[in-house]
């Protein structure tokens, strides 16, 4: 990991430069204990581009032309440097455990599942129950039957029982009908007529006949399972359209959902899973259900048959041997990411352990890598963030009072979350062994599945998390109006207690602001202070701040990725949102944590101009052309070029701070500028 120092350029040396920095630091005496912080890491930058061409270059080209993405990974940033390095600590940890033969509870089950995972060898029989009762499917009734048993895994079939907060009343947790099935990233792959989706669809089918031969079924079914998905693919929404929160929103109760689908058996599929049929129930692709339902009445037997043995296969053949395991890698990280050499197996079982025990592993690793500084730390500059967003919407003279009252009800209601969960997950039930990666991961996967469903008819319980203590992300709920920050993200560059507050707020301050701003994106806007979805607005604020919403989309449309390819506007907009609210907030932020005092000037850069380049530092990153092509389809996440890019171009303050003008790239016309409050 590239570690920022307190460097001294060479030119500074110069008399000149040292009378004014004299100057400079008898004026700013009170702040010895903070000018003598880190600063910036010149050796990331790129001197030949000019900040106001390509700020992310500037910022971060030398470290790019030095870091290319190896060739086990599809993407090597900042993220990922923190993430591989997480998975060194976390490999220590599992290791430890693995080895010591007196470990109990948690660790024990941690360090045997990671050790089933080495060197698994399960093979075609390990799927033959699974086949067996799919043969016996011999008529439509048998069919609904098997659909049922499939939703205590993990998502196999097209439909399940999910737990979701009640739209109306986010306390309650109700019974969720999502649409699944897909086996590729998203209905686009199945449905684009350019020539790599044609190209994708092709190798999907090869890599279905490749791969059922390995579990004993040899006669090639790949044209028909691509048709038979594809048929799902055109009942599912779009990503842009499942970004409304309205279009997903479908209560019923349960007598309605039977009519929707006569030919699926919900009343075994509620007992199974213990649930009453009273509950209500939120469906939220009814589209979707008719088409399964039409399917279930009208596809051939031997079509659902070939498809539900194909989804076992695909699902199980990451946890059985090496055979199945290559071939699932060839098309799911090389085809589809363009990877070209598989990780090494430590790496695929500490990453799978994480995935599938997280909070077990996830309390051994904040025991020893998340101290409770970091938290205070972390505690102060939440409140400041929103402070600062307080102040940002006190300031935004367009809202009606009410919404403005609203607004600020939802910001002083944010749940902050920090480093890990209060309670932990238990796996007491979850059986591992040493002998079988896939039946320790199967029955990982059920036990799951059934805490998810006791949740149904329950009160939403606010301190559940939905990543890992070790993750580097972080993330935002709307029914719990939640920003969480896992401790894997409190670590440099991102956080760094050794850092100046330019750095710090740049980086982790702007993370915190991203995550403040989905409570207010075009998703999040629409959820109330207690997480319902209910409208909060006046109609005319509410229209003016569809039209902030529309700057932002015309923006990243109007973007040139280059190859052909462009961002979709309407699927990125609320994560540009995020980032365009969240700088502007921290940078507030960051001044407020001043007290009034100038900021010193640190390795010759100003105080605004660390927390710029602190941010854009985050960004750092390669990727390879097929991982980008995925995250333009599917990924409402900007590329990290246009992260940095695109938002620093609607802000004056980075544009005074680096003296950049109008006619530079970096600069948007004040007209075009978007701006969120
Ligand atoms: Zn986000």
């Amino acid at each position: 990991m590239v570690e920022p120092r307190f460097v001294l350029e060479t030119h500074m040396r110069k008399t000149i430069a040292f009378f004014f920095l004299a100057i400079f630091f008898l004026l700013t005496r009170g702040m010895a204990q903070q000018s003598g912080k880190k600063g910036i890491d010149r050796s990331m930058l790129d001197p030949k581009c000019k900040p106001c061409d390509d700020f992310w270059r500037y910022a971060t080209g030398a470290w790019a032309d030095k870091n290319p993405v190896p060739a086990d990974l599809a993407r090597w940033g900042k993220f990922d440097e923190l993430s591989e390095a997480n998975l060194e600590r976390l490999k220590t940890i599992v290791e430890a455990a693995a080895a010591d033969r007196s470990a109990t509870g948690d660790r024990k089950r941690a360090g045997d599942f990671y050790t089933s995972c080495l060197n698994p060898s399960g093979d075609a029989n390990l799927l033959k129950p699974e086949f067996e009762r799919i043969a016996a499917i011999q008529n439509r009734g048998d069919l609904a039957a098997e659909l049922t048993r499939l939703q205590f895994d993990d998502g196999l079939g097209p439909l399940r029982i999910t737990d979701v907060s009640d739209p109306q009343d986010a306390n309650s947790v109700i019974a969720g009908i999502n649409a699944g099935g897909l086996s590729l990233p998203d209905r686009d792959y199945y449905l684009k007529d350019d020539q790599r989706s044609k190209t994708i669809r092709d190798e999907f089918v090869r890599h279905v006949n490749r791969l059922m031969p390995l579990a004993g079924i040899d006669h090639p079914t790949g044209a028909l399972v691509l048709d038979f998905e594809t048929q799902l693919a055109k009942a599912t929404l779009s990503n842009v359209q499942r970004r409304d929160p309205y279009q997903r929103m479908h209560k019923m109760d349960f007598v309605l959902l039977q009519q929707l689908t006569p030919s699926y058996d919900w009343k075994a599929a509620f007992e199974s899973a213990g649930l009453s049929t009273y509950l209500p129930v939120n469906v939220s692709e009814p589209e979707f259900l008719k088409i399964v339902n039409r399917l279930i009445d009208e596809a051939p037997l031997e079509a659902w048959r070939s498809w539900l043995r194909w989804r076992v296969a695909k699902g199980r053949s990451q946890y059985l041997s090496q055979p199945f395991y290559d071939e699932w890698f060839r098309f799911e990280r090389g085809v589809l990411s363009g990877i070209e050499k598989k990780q090494p197996r430590w790496k695929v079982c500490v990453s799978s352990t994480d995935q599938t025990l997280g909070e077990a592993l996830g309390k051994l690793y904040v025991e020893k890598h998340f101290p409770t500084e970091a938290q205070r730390h972390m505690q102060q500059m939440i409140a400041n963030l929103r402070a600062a967003l307080g102040e940002e919407l006190q300031g935004a003279e367009w809202l009606a009072p009410d919404t403005r009252q609203n607004a600020l009800r939802k910001l002083a209601t944010f749940d902050a979350r920090i480093g890990y969960p209060v309670k932990w997950r238990d796996y007491s039930t979850v059986q591992v062994s040493r002998d079988s990666y896939l039946a320790n991961k199967e029955s990982a996967v059920r036990e799951n599945r059934k805490f998810q469903l006791a949740k149904i008819g329950k009160k939403l319980d606010r301190t559940e998390w939905t990543m890992t203590p070790p993750t580097v992300n972080a993330y935002y709920t709307s029914a719990r109006n939640s920003i969480t920050f896992p401790a894997g993200i409190l670590q440099p560059p991102f956080f760094d207690m050794e850092a100046d507050d330019a750095v710090n707020y740049g980086a982790i301050g702007v993370v915190i602001g991203h995550e403040m701003g989905h409570g207010f994106d075009d998703q999040g806007s629409k959820f109330d202070a207690d997480g319902n979805l209910k409208n909060w607005w006046t109609d005319e604020d509410r229209s003016q701040f569809e039209k902030r919403a529309a700057c932002i989309v015309n923006q990243f449309d109007g973007i040139d990725v280059g190859d052909g390819l462009h961002h979709t506007g309407r699927l990125v907009t609320g994560e540009a949102m995020g980032d365009l609210g969240g700088t502007a907030v921290a940078l507030r932020a960051y001044h407020r944590s001043l007290g009034g005092k100038p900021a010193p000037v640190i390795d010759g850069f100003t105080g605004d101009q660390r927390f710029f380049l602190a941010f854009a530092r985050v960004w750092a990153a390669n990727q390879r052309p097929e991982a980008m092509r995925r995250q333009l389809a599917t990924d409402p996440h900007p590329l990290a070029k246009f992260r940095t890019n695109a938002t620093l171009a609607n802000m004056p303050e980075f544009h005074l701070a680096f003296a950049c003008k109008l006619g530079d790239p970096m600069v948007r016309p004040a007209a075009e500028q978007c701006r969120l409050w």
